[in-house]
């Protein structure tokens, strides 16, 4: 069965699709329907914002879609930058400046006050509405100062637990293992299945 992923990045998209790949799961870019909008992220949660996007996706494109939200969480910063993830550091934000506003405000606190997580959330629906909702999450640390060249947004501050490594130290094949991303979807690709399963039935 087709498949939308609600995203316009084709690094992410290739990502995704390599998660769900199945004989009965064919992904298709939103790059494929290129008369669908853009869907504004102005919910409370990730699960608001993975819902909107799915949903209305779903309901232009008549189609099976899965949209994911995600984001950083750190414990001292009451779980921000949260849903604010992408703008934490004001509207013209970028990686570099994000990452400088997360170290300066947890300067003086020690190693045991920087836990912190990425949490992705990811809803699959049709045009009738949602049918799942889930979430993974990566458990880690932020570092006292960026380390490691690959991956983006914060990867060169998050210490994941796994390896005690930044993610930005990691192969992007380990970090696609271990991801909130990678866990998300590899949930949601059971969620589809059963889908599909009960659609064959009938
Ligand atoms: P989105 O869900 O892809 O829109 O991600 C929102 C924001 O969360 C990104 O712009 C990044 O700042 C941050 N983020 C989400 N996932 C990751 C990750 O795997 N590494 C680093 N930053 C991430």
């Amino acid at each position: 069965m087709d498949i939308i992923v609600s995203t316009r990045n084709e690094h992410k998209f290739s990502e995704i699709s390599k998660i769900l790949k199945s004989s009965k799961i064919k992904a298709l870019s939103l790059k494929n329907f290129p008369g669908t909008p853009k869907v504004k992220e102005d919910g409370k949660t990730f699960s608001d914002n993975a819902c909107k996007k799915a949903l209305k996706i779903a309901r232009i494109t008549k189609r099976l879609t899965v949209a994911d939200d995600s984001g950083l969480e750190v414990n001292a910063l009451d779980n921000a930058p949260g849903i604010y993830s992408a703008r934490f550091s004001g509207r013209s934000a970028d990686y570099e400046s994000n990452n400088k506003k997360l170290l300066k405000l947890l300067k003086d606190l020690p190693k045991s006050k920087r836990k912190a997580r990425f949490v992705c959330c990811v809803a699959v629906a049709d045009e009738q509405g949602i049918i799942g909702v889930v979430e993974g999450k990566c458990l880690g640390m932020i570092a006292f100062a960026e380390k490691g060249k690959k991956g983006f947004g914060y990867d060169p501050l998050f210490i994941c637990n796994e390896y005690n490594k930044t993610f930005a130290e990691l192969s992007p094949a380990i970090k696609n293992k271990i991801s909130h991303r990678a866990k998300a979807f590899a949930k949601a690709k059971k969620t589809i299945l059963k889908y599909i399963e009960k659609k064959d039935k009938k």
